[in-house]
């Protein structure tokens, strides 16, 4: 008897989330750093209310400054932890990262 070799469909590894495709809903874009992969999404002036640290310089982002939000494709954990593990950059400070 001949075995037939079945073709396997492989399963689509983006999420389906509202919030998640909101999120992923704006104008970013795909950058490699060091290596990995990374997600980059502007956020443009007056549109975060909050302070956030830059992991590149130390320092604050203050609200309502245009920067960025970055963060990994390609995590071992899958696509929802890499984006809730995003960071907040100086635009200037990913750029020399
Ligand atoms: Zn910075």
């Amino acid at each position: 008897m001949a075995k037939k070799g079945r073709s396997r469909r492989r399963p689509d590894r983006r999420a389906s989330d509202d919030s998640f495709d909101r999120l992923l809903s704006g104008w970013r874009r795909t950058e490699v750093r060091r290596g990995s992969e990374w997600s980059v999404q502007p956020v443009g002036p007056g549109r975060s209310d909050k302070p956030y640290t830059c992991p590149g310089c130390g320092r604050a982002i203050e609200p309502g400054v245009a920067h960025l939000v970055t963060w990994r494709e390609d995590g071992v954990l899958g696509a929802r932890a890499d984006l809730e593990a995003r960071r907040h950059w100086h635009s200037h400070c990913w750029n020399i990262f």
